[in-house]
């Protein structure tokens, strides 16, 4: 079954756009602010905090670049004039970052500035390794001039643990996923088993210290592993907080930590860049499509 799924996400990819999108409807909050708006309400009344993320990546001019800034800046207008419980998460490469370092930094210190202007939070997410040191020392100019901003380590890289106690402080703000991208076996773990210990170290380290983490994870027996040692060491709550993807469907664990009064923020990621973004999550959970089917019968 599996396999017979994965062969139909691979054809869904041809498809046009008009009969992917209720497969995609699941993973993406709309192609508008307006439509994104309504959603992060939404997910804002039942609980969840929320980061937003304007869908995108690799951009191949400064032009672009800018047009990515200004959207990312009044992203942060509309969080204000909204007053949603909302901050933004965006991609170094969306950015510029593959241009040049440093038009990405320009382009990030900019927005961070919009940040302030709200005393909201930015996230700079993480994406592969030619990336990772450009994203840390971006991250790093980026709290010369505000504390509210943060990145992400992957607990896949053999380097993460050595990264993290380089940046411990209280200032420290970092999300720990287990890393999406493919990277070779010189420089990342493979075995599930590994990740998720790692994962835990990484955390269980930053914990211990002084920084804050955000536990970025759909694994339930990983959540499972974290909180009960998040409570056998008496960790205060407003050290940590959970993050899913919105749309990964999480049974009803998610809303038992909720209840336990965990902070639980959901990335929520929109924008006209969808339908890249959908097929690489349906690639990720093919199982996805029989359960949005299934809503479809049922409307
Ligand atoms: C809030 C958040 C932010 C992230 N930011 C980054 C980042 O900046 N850089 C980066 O490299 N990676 C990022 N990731 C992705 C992360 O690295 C993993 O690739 C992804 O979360 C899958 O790992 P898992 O821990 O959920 O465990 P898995 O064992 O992979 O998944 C557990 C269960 O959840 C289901 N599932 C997991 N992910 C998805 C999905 N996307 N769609 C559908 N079903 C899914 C799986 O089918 C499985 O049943 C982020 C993840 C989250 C939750």
């Amino acid at each position: 079954m599996k396999f017979i799924n994965s062969i139909l996400v691979k054809f869904l990819a041809y498809f046009p756009k008009w009969m992917v999108k209720p497969f995609a409807a699941p993973y993406v909050a709309g192609v508008t602010v307006d439509e994104t708006v309504k959603v992060v309400k939404k997910l804002n009344d039942q609980g969840y905090t929320v980061t937003m993320d304007i869908l995108g990546e690799h951009v191949r001019s400064k032009e672009e670049s800018y047009r990515i800034r200004d959207e990312y800046r009044n992203l942060y207008d509309v969080i204000e004039k909204e007053k949603l419980d909302s901050n933004v998460s965006l991609k170094p490469t969306h950015l510029g970052m593959e241009i040049d370092p440093q038009l990405a930094q320009e382009n990030i210190l900019s927005i961070l500035d919009k940040a302030q202007e709200y005393d909201n939070f930015l996230r700079i997410d993480m994406e592969n390794s030619p990336y990772t040191d450009d994203t840390i020392a971006i991250y790093k100019e980026c709290l010369k001039r505000y504390d509210k901003v943060g990145t992400v380590f992957q607990a896949y890289l053999h380097r993460t643990l050595n990264d993290i106690k380089k940046l411990d402080s209280d200032k420290f703000n970092f999300r720990i996923c287990k890393g999406i991208y493919r990277e070779s076996d010189q420089i990342a773990y493979h075995d599930k088993e590994v990740i998720r210990e790692k994962f835990i170290e990484d955390v269980q380290f930053a914990l211990n210290g002084k920084g804050y983490v955000a536990i970025a994870t759909h694994d339930i027996p990983l959540i499972d592993k974290i909180e009960q040692w998040i409570i056998a060491n008496n960790i205060s709550k407003n050290r940590f907080e959970f993050q899913v993807l919105y749309g990964v469907p999480m049974g009803k664990r998610i809303k038992q930590l909720l209840t336990k009064g965990y902070t639980i923020r959901n990335y929520v990621p929109f924008g006209e860049a969808w339908f890249d973004y959908s097929i690489r999550r349906l690639k990720e959970n093919p199982n996805i499509m029989w359960y949005v089917l299934g809503n479809i019968f049922k409307k």
